[in-house]
Protein backbone atom coordinates (compact mmCIF):
# COMPACT_ATOMS: atom_id res chain seq x y z
CA UNK A 1 0.00 0.00 0.00
CA UNK A 2 0.94 2.98 -0.80
CA UNK A 3 0.25 6.80 0.31
CA UNK A 4 -0.03 9.85 -2.18
CA UNK A 5 1.42 13.23 -0.64
CA UNK A 6 3.20 16.61 -1.45
CA UNK A 7 4.66 18.43 0.82
CA UNK A 8 2.72 21.46 -0.55
CA UNK A 9 -0.42 20.07 0.44
CA UNK A 10 0.57 21.54 4.20
CA UNK A 11 0.34 25.08 2.47
CA UNK A 12 -2.79 26.81 4.63
CA UNK A 13 -2.94 29.59 2.67
CA UNK A 14 -4.32 28.34 -0.85
CA UNK A 15 -8.12 29.09 0.69
CA UNK A 16 -9.36 32.75 0.82
CA UNK A 17 -12.23 31.51 3.18
CA UNK A 18 -11.54 31.92 6.35
CA UNK A 19 -14.16 29.12 7.81
CA UNK A 20 -12.52 26.80 5.39
CA UNK A 21 -11.92 24.45 8.36
CA UNK A 22 -10.46 21.60 5.48
CA UNK A 23 -7.55 24.66 4.85
CA UNK A 24 -6.82 25.25 8.54
CA UNK A 25 -2.99 25.29 9.28
CA UNK A 26 -1.14 22.41 9.84
CA UNK A 27 -4.76 20.13 9.14
CA UNK A 28 -2.15 17.51 7.42
CA UNK A 29 0.78 17.04 9.79
CA UNK A 30 -0.23 15.13 12.03
CA UNK A 31 -1.84 12.75 9.57
CA UNK A 32 1.29 12.48 7.66
CA UNK A 33 3.38 12.10 10.86
CA UNK A 34 1.05 8.92 11.71
CA UNK A 35 1.43 7.31 8.69
CA UNK A 36 5.09 8.06 8.35
CA UNK A 37 5.78 6.88 11.35
CA UNK A 38 4.35 3.82 11.68
CA UNK A 39 7.00 2.98 8.35
CA UNK A 40 4.64 0.49 6.53
CA UNK A 41 3.82 3.17 2.99
CA UNK A 42 6.11 4.81 0.83
CA UNK A 43 5.39 8.15 0.19
CA UNK A 44 4.59 8.54 -4.04
CA UNK A 45 4.91 12.27 -4.49
CA UNK A 46 2.26 13.85 -6.99
CA UNK A 47 2.20 16.35 -10.20
CA UNK A 48 -0.88 18.83 -11.10
CA UNK A 49 -3.49 17.23 -12.64
CA UNK A 50 -4.08 18.73 -16.71
CA UNK A 51 -6.41 21.13 -17.96
CA UNK A 52 -8.20 18.03 -20.12
CA UNK A 53 -7.96 15.92 -16.66
CA UNK A 54 -9.83 18.86 -15.36
CA UNK A 55 -12.12 19.28 -18.36
CA UNK A 56 -13.75 15.52 -18.25
CA UNK A 57 -15.57 16.70 -15.24
CA UNK A 58 -16.23 20.26 -14.74
CA UNK A 59 -17.78 23.07 -17.11
CA UNK A 60 -14.84 25.79 -18.46
CA UNK A 61 -16.22 28.30 -16.76
CA UNK A 62 -16.04 26.35 -13.03
CA UNK A 63 -12.18 26.04 -14.19
CA UNK A 64 -11.94 29.43 -15.19
CA UNK A 65 -13.34 30.58 -11.92
CA UNK A 66 -10.86 28.57 -9.80
CA UNK A 67 -7.90 29.85 -12.37
CA UNK A 68 -8.95 33.58 -11.16
CA UNK A 69 -7.77 32.43 -7.84
CA UNK A 70 -3.97 31.01 -9.09
CA UNK A 71 -2.93 29.67 -5.50
CA UNK A 72 -6.23 27.48 -5.04
CA UNK A 73 -6.35 26.51 -8.64
CA UNK A 74 -2.42 25.36 -8.15
CA UNK A 75 -3.53 23.41 -4.92
CA UNK A 76 -6.59 22.16 -6.16
CA UNK A 77 -5.28 20.96 -9.54
CA UNK A 78 -2.13 19.15 -7.46
CA UNK A 79 -4.76 17.35 -5.30
CA UNK A 80 -6.43 16.25 -8.45
CA UNK A 81 -3.47 14.79 -9.70
CA UNK A 82 -2.76 13.23 -6.31
CA UNK A 83 -6.37 11.46 -6.70
CA UNK A 84 -4.88 10.63 -10.41
CA UNK A 85 -1.73 8.77 -9.09
CA UNK A 86 -3.80 7.09 -6.64
CA UNK A 87 -6.04 5.58 -9.23
CA UNK A 88 -3.08 4.64 -11.52
CA UNK A 89 -1.09 2.53 -8.56
CA UNK A 90 -4.75 0.65 -8.24
CA UNK A 91 -4.79 -0.39 -11.77
CA UNK A 92 -0.93 -1.34 -11.09
CA UNK A 93 -2.17 -3.69 -7.91
CA UNK A 94 -1.30 -1.47 -5.40
CA UNK A 95 -3.82 -0.24 -3.04
CA UNK A 96 -2.96 3.38 -1.83
CA UNK A 97 -4.30 6.56 -0.08
CA UNK A 98 -4.06 9.85 -1.20
CA UNK A 99 -3.89 12.25 1.44
CA UNK A 100 -4.68 15.54 -0.11
CA UNK A 101 -6.47 19.08 0.03
CA UNK A 102 -8.76 20.48 -0.78
CA UNK A 103 -10.99 17.85 -0.65
CA UNK A 104 -13.42 17.63 -3.60
CA UNK A 105 -16.77 15.37 -2.82
CA UNK A 106 -18.88 18.63 -3.06
CA UNK A 107 -17.50 19.49 -5.93
CA UNK A 108 -19.90 18.91 -8.89
CA UNK A 109 -19.07 19.53 -12.93
CA UNK A 110 -20.17 23.80 -12.41
CA UNK A 111 -19.40 24.72 -8.96
CA UNK A 112 -18.30 23.94 -5.72
CA UNK A 113 -19.04 23.85 -1.77
CA UNK A 114 -18.22 22.60 1.52
CA UNK A 115 -14.02 22.96 1.49
CA UNK A 116 -14.02 21.43 -1.81
CA UNK A 117 -12.88 22.70 -5.27
CA UNK A 118 -12.99 19.16 -7.63
CA UNK A 119 -13.92 16.57 -7.75
CA UNK A 120 -10.71 14.50 -6.78
CA UNK A 121 -11.84 11.59 -6.85
CA UNK A 122 -14.18 11.17 -10.23
CA UNK A 123 -11.23 13.28 -11.96
CA UNK A 124 -9.25 10.32 -11.45
CA UNK A 125 -12.15 7.27 -12.71
CA UNK A 126 -13.09 9.68 -15.67
CA UNK A 127 -9.52 9.59 -17.06
CA UNK A 128 -8.93 5.94 -16.41
CA UNK A 129 -12.57 5.59 -18.39
CA UNK A 130 -11.35 7.95 -21.05
CA UNK A 131 -8.23 5.63 -21.43
CA UNK A 132 -10.14 2.96 -21.83
CA UNK A 133 -8.40 1.55 -18.58
CA UNK A 134 -11.67 0.80 -16.51
CA UNK A 135 -15.28 0.07 -17.51
CA UNK A 136 -16.92 0.36 -14.13
CA UNK A 137 -16.04 1.40 -11.16
CA UNK A 138 -18.23 1.16 -7.24
CA UNK A 139 -17.23 4.33 -5.13
CA UNK A 140 -18.00 4.17 -1.44
CA UNK A 141 -18.07 7.58 0.26
CA UNK A 142 -17.61 7.54 4.53
CA UNK A 143 -17.05 11.06 5.12
CA UNK A 144 -20.05 12.22 7.89
CA UNK A 145 -21.63 14.23 4.66
CA UNK A 146 -22.52 13.09 1.30
CA UNK A 147 -21.15 12.95 -1.75
CA UNK A 148 -23.23 15.27 -4.08
CA UNK A 149 -20.57 16.61 -6.36
CA UNK A 150 -18.98 13.41 -6.93
CA UNK A 151 -22.78 12.02 -7.40
CA UNK A 152 -23.20 14.54 -9.87
CA UNK A 153 -20.03 14.76 -11.96
CA UNK A 154 -20.45 10.82 -12.30
CA UNK A 155 -24.18 11.04 -13.15
CA UNK A 156 -23.70 10.02 -16.91
CA UNK A 157 -21.98 7.45 -16.24
CA UNK A 158 -23.99 4.57 -15.26
CA UNK A 159 -21.46 1.68 -14.73
CA UNK A 160 -20.11 4.08 -11.81
CA UNK A 161 -22.43 3.78 -8.53
CA UNK A 162 -21.82 5.94 -5.27
CA UNK A 163 -22.94 4.60 -2.23
CA UNK A 164 -22.54 7.19 1.15
CA UNK A 165 -22.40 5.63 4.18
CA UNK A 166 -25.37 6.16 6.62
CA UNK A 167 -26.52 4.56 10.04
CA UNK A 168 -27.79 6.32 13.25
CA UNK A 169 -25.16 4.76 15.39
CA UNK A 170 -21.75 3.30 14.18
CA UNK A 171 -22.91 -0.37 14.30
CA UNK A 172 -25.38 0.37 12.00
CA UNK A 173 -23.42 2.67 9.80
CA UNK A 174 -21.30 -0.52 9.71
CA UNK A 175 -23.85 -3.54 8.91
CA UNK A 176 -25.50 -0.83 6.10
CA UNK A 177 -21.56 -0.78 4.51
CA UNK A 178 -21.43 -4.70 4.79
CA UNK A 179 -25.31 -5.27 3.60
CA UNK A 180 -24.26 -2.84 0.39
CA UNK A 181 -20.82 -4.48 -0.24
CA UNK A 182 -22.29 -7.75 -0.19
CA UNK A 183 -24.60 -6.62 -2.60
CA UNK A 184 -22.27 -4.48 -4.70
CA UNK A 185 -21.15 -5.16 -8.61
CA UNK A 186 -18.68 -6.76 -9.74
CA UNK A 187 -16.42 -3.89 -11.06
CA UNK A 188 -12.88 -2.87 -12.32
CA UNK A 189 -12.04 -0.74 -9.64
CA UNK A 190 -13.00 0.43 -5.87
CA UNK A 191 -12.90 4.13 -5.25
CA UNK A 192 -13.30 5.39 -1.83
CA UNK A 193 -13.97 9.32 -0.46
CA UNK A 194 -12.18 8.53 3.19
CA UNK A 195 -13.67 11.63 5.41
CA UNK A 196 -12.89 11.41 9.03
CA UNK A 197 -15.56 13.88 10.30
CA UNK A 198 -18.41 11.61 11.87
CA UNK A 199 -15.31 10.43 14.38
CA UNK A 200 -17.13 10.84 18.06
CA UNK A 201 -14.73 14.01 18.60
CA UNK A 202 -15.40 15.65 15.29
CA UNK A 203 -19.05 17.05 13.22
CA UNK A 204 -20.58 13.77 13.50
CA UNK A 205 -19.91 12.62 16.78
CA UNK A 206 -19.96 8.69 15.70
CA UNK A 207 -17.18 6.39 15.00
CA UNK A 208 -14.36 5.53 17.13
CA UNK A 209 -11.02 4.83 15.94
CA UNK A 210 -11.36 0.88 15.37
CA UNK A 211 -14.60 1.46 13.41
CA UNK A 212 -12.04 3.18 10.63
CA UNK A 213 -10.21 -0.07 10.69
CA UNK A 214 -13.65 -1.99 10.21
CA UNK A 215 -14.41 0.05 7.37
CA UNK A 216 -11.80 -0.59 5.41
CA UNK A 217 -11.48 -4.36 6.19
CA UNK A 218 -14.61 -4.31 4.99
CA UNK A 219 -13.78 -2.32 1.77
CA UNK A 220 -10.00 -4.45 1.31
CA UNK A 221 -12.65 -7.88 1.55
CA UNK A 222 -14.60 -6.38 -1.28
CA UNK A 223 -11.83 -5.65 -3.95
CA UNK A 224 -10.73 -9.23 -2.75
CA UNK A 225 -13.66 -10.03 -3.48
CA UNK A 226 -13.81 -8.36 -7.40
CA UNK A 227 -10.95 -10.60 -7.96
CA UNK A 228 -8.93 -7.94 -9.03
CA UNK A 229 -7.93 -5.85 -5.93
CA UNK A 230 -7.72 -3.07 -7.33
CA UNK A 231 -8.85 0.01 -4.60
CA UNK A 232 -7.66 3.34 -3.88
CA UNK A 233 -8.73 6.34 -1.65
CA UNK A 234 -8.64 10.10 -1.37
CA UNK A 235 -9.18 11.88 1.98
CA UNK A 236 -12.30 14.16 2.35
CA UNK A 237 -12.97 15.64 5.70
CA UNK A 238 -11.72 15.67 8.91
CA UNK A 239 -11.33 18.15 11.14
CA UNK A 240 -10.70 17.03 14.61
CA UNK A 241 -7.03 17.22 14.41
CA UNK A 242 -5.50 15.55 17.27
CA UNK A 243 -6.71 12.35 16.57
CA UNK A 244 -7.18 12.64 12.82
CA UNK A 245 -3.49 10.60 12.25
CA UNK A 246 -4.45 7.64 14.12
CA UNK A 247 -7.83 7.33 12.37
CA UNK A 248 -6.33 7.74 9.27
CA UNK A 249 -3.90 5.00 10.10
CA UNK A 250 -6.46 2.67 11.06
CA UNK A 251 -8.54 3.16 7.85
CA UNK A 252 -5.12 2.63 6.33
CA UNK A 253 -4.33 -0.60 8.43
CA UNK A 254 -7.93 -2.27 7.34
CA UNK A 255 -7.40 -1.14 3.52
CA UNK A 256 -3.88 -2.23 3.28
ZN1 LIG B 1 -17.59 16.06 5.58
Amino acid sequence: MRVIFHEDFHQSFYSEDAFDNGAAEGRLVNLMAALRHDGRYDVDIPAPATRADLLRAHTEAHIAAIEAKPRLFAMASLAAGAAILASDLALQGEPSFACLRPPGHHASRAQAWGHCTFSNLAIALLRLRAAGQIHSAFVVDFDLHTGDGTKDVLRGWPEAEVFNTYGDSAAELIQNLEVRLKQAPQVDLLAVSAGFDAYIHDLGGKLATDDYFTIGRLLQGYAIRLGHQRRFAVLEGGYYLPDLGKNALAFCRGFE
